[in-house]
């Protein structure tokens, strides 16, 4: 089966196809988003397991083979998986939060230890398949992971809709999340560094503010970046300005939600989280579950953060493209060929 292969540089290759074992079912992968996580690993700010490794889990395709009865019975499903294994037992699995679960965090999908879903076929535990709604395009699938972490982090707004609320960071996630929160009936203002993003969000009515933008009279004087005067903020854009910028803007007793693990970039002041009393959230993922069934309501149109669409042959370009300061989604095709 053709795969790419990343060992320090991608490259696409053959490998012999993966073999379904008990409680696992094999997948033929349609299509496989490139993730931040995937970019992460490539760029060597999270470490690979396992050298040479296959990456990927925000995939969509259908299940061809089954290790055993009970796999065999999703044969011809079409499917996205959690990417991390959950141990089933775990407090967070028992509360239906396998995202959390603390076991097996260790063995995701796509960091080598696990293969991932850049590539034709990819077996995955039965335990981690979600079944995907006809309603939803396999486009949309692709965005089930990002958007149940959004899902999640939008519930973590104080108080009930409509609150006004400011989203730091206009990458995939912020964007995401922006859509998410303004769907939910909250008042979102956007800080972000891509003007182009502007109409995107105008579009919605949502307003955006860029840095470009943050020292002129008009910022100050509409209020979007007046002192203490949200009581959620969410930090995506993964820099220590960001961080500071987000202590600034929280009210105190406020609430700081992080959806970026960049955020720990050194060098920031910490003391107003203390002065200020304020609560520091962090997410890391939600439910699949949940990010279905909002697809399938068509709460929001998801399409336009798609930056473009290329095939697996083109991966290492494809990473290249992703990897540029700005670029939005960029899916694969790998059944069939995109032209
Ligand atoms: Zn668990």
């Amino acid at each position: 089966m053709r795969v790419l292969v990343f060992d320090g540089n991608l490259n696409v290759g053959q490998l012999p196809p993966p073999r379904a074992e008990a409680g696992e079912a094999l997948v033929k992968v349609a299509l496989c988003a490139i993730s931040r996580r995937d970019l992460d690993l490539v760029q060597g700010r999270r470490p690979v397991q396992v050298r040479p490794t296959i990456l990927g889990h925000q995939f969509v395709g259908e299940v061809v083979d089954g290790g055993d009865a009970a796999a065999a019975s999703w044969i011809g499903r079409r499917v996205i998986a959690y990417a991390h294994r959950a141990c089933g037992g775990c407090p967070a699995c028992r509360g239906g939060r396998r995202w959390e679960c603390a076991v097996h965090m260790e063995r995701d999908l796509g960091n080598g230890l696990i293969d991932g879903s850049l590539a034709e076929l990819v077996s995955v535990p039965v335990s981690s398949l979600r079944e995907v709604p006809d309603s939803i395009d396999d486009d949309e699938a692709v965005f089930a992971h990002p958007l149940a972490t959004a899902i999640t982090a939008a519930q973590r707004v104080v108080g009930e809709a409509p609150q006004r609320v400011l989203v730091i960071g206009d990458g995939n996630m912020g964007l995401l999340l922006t859509l998410v929160l303004h769907a939910a009936g909250h008042t979102v203002s956007v800080f972000g560094r891509h003007p182009s993003r502007r109409e995107l969000l105008w579009r919605s009515g949502i307003s955006f503010t860029g840095v470009q933008d943050a020292e002129a009279p008009e910022a100050r004087s509409d209020g979007v970046l007046n002192r203490e005067s949200y009581g959620s903020v969410f930090e995506c854009s993964g820099r220590a300005s960001g961080f500071e910028l987000a202590l600034r803007a929280v009210r105190p007793r406020g609430r700081l939600i992080l959806l970026s693990d960049q955020a720990a970039e050194a060098g920031f002041d910490m003391r107003p989280v203390v002065d200020n009393e304020i609560q520091v959230h962090g997410i890391n993922g939600g439910s699949l579950d949940a990010a279905l069934e909002y697809l399938t309501r068509k709460r929001i149109d998801i399409l336009p953060l798609v930056a473009a669409r290329m095939n697996l042959s083109d991966g290492a370009a494809a990473f290249q493209q992703a990897a540029r300061r700005g670029t939005l989604k960029i899916l694969l095709h790998i059944g069939r060929e995109f032209r």
